[in-house]
Formats: structure tokens, C-alpha cells, sequence
């Protein structure tokens, strides 16, 4: 018998909490839902609920909840409504829940992620920007409640299948796996990988949103676009495998077919490959360790041709190299990175400021904290602080920005 899951799903109104729940449908036998949250789709939240017999929701507030009721079908039981951010990491928690998906976009996923960790639960991590934000908490978090952490960003769950298998490799290492010498992070290159350089300060959300191979959240196209995506991702592979930035390289791969690769010293590369659909890593995380059915269909390499790879252009994307500026500088300079990032993509999103403002602004942002932040905050408190403080000035920043 496989071990069921009673999952919490944390932002499945979005595009992996969608996927996730696409997985989860093919798998009554061992997978079901105990709780879903939302922050805005309300009436999605109310049909997933119905759909996947949800016992628990959360949504942010009162109005929240009245749209939940207004949309829930007349005959049904209601689920329990929970209600504001603690109840996100209250129900990760909960004595009823076996695996929680972080699926929240940005820094505001970092309470629920963490309260999973501490609470010792299977952690389905794609809430990055978690990671990149409190990584040296998290990772203690996991090692210290013996949680146990599935990597679902489709480069981080690729390196994790190449890694050697021990029976301990969802536990948080302390060091670099033996034999291993690089991590090769593969990256499309977004949209503007070829879009000559003086039209960048021109380009729309639209066209930062059309993604070649990935459909996505608009945060995390706009990311892939400037290729801080990347950035963010090698702080991510650098906390989930000990692994020193050093001893992770970036390479463009446009074709996003191969999601990542482990090199070994014995001069052995491995890599995993598959169809650019986060239902293959989001399977693995809920079936591990067996492989279970994700509805994605063959990947036929002969019609592919062939795959091609590049190093990236630091001139075009200067957010990746602010992101490798960042990890060599210390967590809160992570922080900073992060917290400026989504206050600069939401100006970007909203017409407020030019695509080419964002790595301005981040960049001013990470000046401004590294005249005072060096170390490491010691608690989430501390984390929360200090994303609050960059908001606020990178808010400033993107108000004065546009002419
Ligand atoms: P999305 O924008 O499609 O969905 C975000 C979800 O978070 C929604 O359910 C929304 O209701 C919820 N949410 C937003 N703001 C919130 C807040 N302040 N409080 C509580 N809930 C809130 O995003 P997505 O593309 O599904 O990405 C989710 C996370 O997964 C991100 O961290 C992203 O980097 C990561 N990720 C996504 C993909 C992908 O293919 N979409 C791939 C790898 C990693
Ligand atoms: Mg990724």
C-alpha cells in the first residue's frame, strides 16, 4: 500500500496550486486534499473546494469569506473558513496534515513554509522566494523537526533525481553530497534572450509574461524574463544542497527540456529530462518515493532535434549577476534582493516603472542595506523586518521612477 497524503495546499489558486490539484485528481488512492487557500480567486477557491471535498479553506479577510460563501454550491457542506496570514501557517501545521505544497508567490509564502517545516511535515517546496529570504532558518527548521523537504522548482527536483540516492536525501545535508563537483542550473533564457538591448527599455508585462516554454504566474515570468528567476534559484540550490555558489553554474538551455544536471569528479554529467510541465516534479514530490502517474505526456527526442546550450549574458540580464552579487554577500543582502524584486516586478506589472527600472531599483536597494547588513537574521521576526524596510524604500524608489 502507498502511503496516502492528506495535503495542505498553500496558494492553490495559482498556476502549481492548479497543477498540483490536476496530480492529486489521478490519485484518490493515496492523495486528498484537507486544506486549500487563496488570496484573491475566490470563486476558483470555492469550486476547488467543492471539487476536491476541501475540509478546511483560507482566504485573507471577512470580504473574503463572504465572496467564498456567495460562490459555494447550495447543498454542500461548508468547509471550516479560516481566516488571515496565521491561519496559513496555523493549518500547515495541523495535526491533520501530512504534506504541505508551498505554493504562495513571494516572501508572504515564507511563514507557512516554515511553519511546515518546524511542524515536521513533508515539505513540497516552490515557494522559493522562502528559501532565498530565511534559507539558513528553513534548512535548520527541516533539520531540527526531522521535516522532509522535496525540492518542486523543476531545476532543484531535477538535481535532486541526479543526486545520489541515500535514504536520508530529503533531510536538509550539511554538506555537498561526495562525488559531486558542479550543479549545472539550466535556464530558457526567457522571452528577451535575442531581443537586441536598446528596445529592453521598451518591452510591455504582456510580452515579459510570454514565456517561450513555461506557462507561469506573472511574477515568476517577469523573473524568468530578467533571468533574477535564475538568481533567486542558484541561492535556492545553494541552501537545498549545501552546495557553495562557487560550485553552481548557470546555463542557458532554450529548448527547457533538460531542467538541470549534477557533474561528478569522475567527469560523469547527469541530467533529467522531460516536457516543460511542473506536473512531473509536483508527481514526484507527492509520490516520493515512488513514481506516480502526472498526466504528462512522452517527450519524443527525435522530433526534438536537438538541445543547445550558452552561457549567459551578464550585460543583459544584470539581475542575475545582483543575485550572485547577493549570496556572496550575506542573507540579508537576500533579502533585500527579493523583497525589492517583487515590489519592482508589481511597479513593472502596474505600468508604475520601465522593465530596464527593475534592476535600478534592486540594485539601489541592496546599496542602500549593504552600508549596515552583513549578518544573518536570527529570526523569522527579524526576516519579516527587514522585507518590510526594503518595500518601503523600493516602493519609494519605483513612485519617483518613471518620468
Ligand atoms: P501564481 O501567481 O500563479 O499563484 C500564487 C498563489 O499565491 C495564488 O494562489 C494566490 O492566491 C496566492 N497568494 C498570492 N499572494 C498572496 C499573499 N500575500 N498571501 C497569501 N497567498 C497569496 O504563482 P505561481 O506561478 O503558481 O508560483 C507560486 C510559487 O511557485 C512562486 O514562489 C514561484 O516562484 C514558484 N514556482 C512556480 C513555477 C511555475 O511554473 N508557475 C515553477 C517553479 C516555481
Ligand atoms: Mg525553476
Amino acid at each position: 500500500m502507498p502511503a496516502a497524503q492528506r495535503l495542505c495546499i498553500l496558494g492553490s489558486t495559482g498556476s502549481i496550486g492548479v497543477s498540483t490539484l490536476d496530480v492529486v485528481a489521478r490519485h484518490p488512492d493515496r492523495l486528498s486534499v484537507y486544506a486549500l487557500s487563496a488570496h484573491s480567486r475566490i470563486e476558483s477557491l470555492a469550486a476547488q473546494a467543492a471539487t476536491h471535498r476541501a475540509r478546511v479553506v483560507i482566504v485573507p479577510d471577512d470580504a473574503a469569506r463572504q465572496r467564498f460563501l456567495a460562490a459555494w454550491p447550495a447543498g454542500l457542506p461548508v468547509p471550516e473558513i479560516r481566516q488571515g496570514a496565521q491561519a496559513l501557517a496555523d493549518t500547515a501545521a495541523d495535526p491533520e496534515v501530512t504534506a504541505v505544497m508551498a505554493a504562495i508567490v513571494g516572501a508572504a509564502g515564507l511563514p507557512g513554509a516554515l511553519a511546515a517545516a518546524r511542524a515536521g511535515k513533508r515539505v513540497l517546496l516552490a515557494n522559493k522566494e522562502a528559501l532565498v529570504a530565511a534559507g539558513t532558518l528553513f534548512m535548520q527548521a527541516v533539520r531540527d523537526a526531522g521535516a522532509e523537504l522535496l525540492p518542486i522548482d523543476s531545476e532543484h527536483n531535477a538535481i535532486f533525481q541526479c543526486l545520489p540516492q541515500s535514504a536520508d536525501r530529503a533531510l536538509a545535508p550539511a554538506q555537498p553530497a561526495t562525488g559531486v563537483r558542479r550543479l549545472l542550473l539550466t535556464a530558457s533564457g526567457g522571452p528577451f534572450r535575442c531581443t537586441a538591448l536598446d528596445q529592453l527599455e521598451h518591452v510591455t508585462p504582456d510580452q515579459a509574461c510570454a514565456h517561450p516554454n513555461w506557462r507561469m504566474g506573472r511574477k515568476i515570468s517577469v523573473d524568468s524574463a530578467t533571468m533574477l528567476n535564475k538568481g533567486l534559484e542558484v541561492i535556492e540550490a545553494h541552501w537545498l544542497f549545501a552546495m557553495p555558489v562557487e560550485r553552481i553554474q548557470v546555463v542557458i538551455h532554450p529548448q527547457s527540456i533538460v531542467h538541470s544536471m549534477v557533474e561528478y569528479t569522475d567527469g560523469s554529467i547527469l541530467a533529467q529530462l522531460g516536457q516543460p510541465d511542473m506536473r512531473t516534479p509536483i508527481a514526484f514530490g507527492l509520490g516520493y518515493p515512488d513514481r506516480i502517474d502526472s498526466g504528462v505526456g512522452l517527450l519524443e527526442l527525435t522530433r526534438l532535434g536537438r538541445l543547445d546550450f550558452e552561457s549567459p549574458d551578464l550585460q543583459r540580464f544584470p539581475c542575475l549577476k545582483l543575485s550572485l552579487d547577493a549570496l556572496r554577500q550575506g542573507q540579508n543582502a537576500c533579502i533585500t534582493l527579493n523583497a525589492a524584486n517583487e515590489v519592482a516586478v508589481d511597479g513593472f506589472l502596474h505600468g508604475r516603472i520601465r522593465y530596464t527600472q527593475i534592476p535600478a531599483i534592486i540594485e539601489r536597494c541592496l546599496d542602500e542595506s549593504g552600508r549596515h547588513d552583513a549578518c544573518t537574521p536570527a529570526s523569522l521576526d527579524e526576516v519579516l523586518d527587514l522585507d518590510a524596510r526594503t518595500r518601503r524604500a523600493a516602493s519609494g524608489y519605483c513612485q519617483a521612477a518613471l518620468p
